[in-house]
């Protein structure tokens, strides 16, 4: 069955080969499951690689100027490029042309002429193969029971971030966030109502955070982090108040149908142009420290004094 989101976003294969008929034939075939893009030459096909950013490649090899080796070659050399499958469709078929296509890093190869159904069928066995492969890797990086970013994605993504920082002079914010009270929660309602409630303030740090470069993760039990880079001060602080107030007045229902009382949250921001005199691990403890000054003067506050 198909869901509504694969309609939406269906793979995109890019075909190279510069025979016309074939570009046809194989372009009739496929648009009704895919987002086909074509190029007539290998160069022509380097180029829209890099461009169109396909999920699978078809690649002829018998082509004027630079051939199908060449391309496969020049694609698994690029860093942008090496990750994407390639399969060869080839009118050459002997033995030792095969194994090239393969030592370059081809995931199959179809020999010329080909039958619809094969065709078909491989390169649906290679997206297969791709979507598991993009899930394994998104269920490394995503917390099971908040459907957000987990400690390794965000400590990824803060590395990577502060050095952008650093060499675009650009404001990084942060902020740290804490339950209040946590385990009086869990004491009180049990444990299965507090995962609930860290279900639902996810939702709200998601939902709070507009910039696809933002990140909300959570980074340990009950502490969550947004990162927001190319932020300045004043806008992480309108965030977290934000954050802070949507958490206080969520209604979060239990098991028996009542409504109960949500929770606050204390929340550290910091917010800096880093440059190499500071180092990361100075600007998470900075966070850090204004959470414990946050919980020290009465808890569901912001706090950011660096
Ligand atoms: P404070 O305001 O000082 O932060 O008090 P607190 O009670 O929130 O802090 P403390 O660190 O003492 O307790 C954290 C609690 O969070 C204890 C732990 O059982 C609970 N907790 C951590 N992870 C989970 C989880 O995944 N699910 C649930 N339900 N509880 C969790
Ligand atoms: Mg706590
Ligand atoms: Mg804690």
């Amino acid at each position: 069955m198909e869901t509504k989101d694969t309609k939406i976003t269906k793979d995109r294969i890019l075909i190279i080969d510069d025979e016309k008929t074939n570009l046809m034939a194989l372009n009739t075939m496929l648009a009704q499951d895919y987002t086909i893009f074509i190029a007539k030459s290998g160069q022509e096909g380097l180029s829209r690689a890099d461009a169109d950013k396909p999920d699978l490649i078809l690649l002829d090899i018998l082509m004027p100027g630079m051939d199908g080796f060449e391309v496969l070659r020049t694609l698994k050399a690029q860093e942008d490029t090496m990750s994407i499958p390639v399969i060869i469709i080839s009118a050459l078929d002997n033995e030792n042309d095969e194994e090239q296509g393969f030592m370059l890093g081809a995931v199959d190869y179809i020999v010329k002429p080909f039958k619809n159904t094969i065709v078909k069928a491989r390169i649906k066995t290679q997206i297969q193969i791709l979507h598991q492969i993009r899930m394994i890797e998104r269920m490394g990086m995503i917390d099971g029971l908040t459907d957000i970013a987990n400690r390794r994605c965000f400590d990824d993504r803060i590395a990577l971030e502060w050095w952008r920082a650093i060499r675009k002079q650009q404001p990084l914010s942060f902020m740290m966030m804490d339950v209040d009270h946590f385990k009086a929660y869990n004491d009180t309602y049990g444990h299965p109502q507090g995962d609930i409630l860290l279900k639902t303030i996810a939702k709200i740090f998601t939902s709070a955070v507009m910039r696809s470069a933002d990140l909300a993760a959570r980074i340990g039990g009950e502490e969550f982090g947004i990162l927001l880079p190319e932020t300045e001060l004043a806008v992480a602080l309108q965030i977290a108040e934000k954050i802070r107030s949507q958490v206080e007045s969520a209604r979060i229902p239990t098991a028996d149908g009542k409504i109960i009382t949500a929770i606050t949250l204390s929340i550290g921001v910091v917010s800096l142009i880093p440059t190499k005199a500071l180092c990361l691990e100075e600007f998470i403890a900075k966070a850090d420290k204004n959470l414990y000054t946050a919980k020290k003067t009465g808890r569901n506050r912001v706090c950011w004094e660096s």
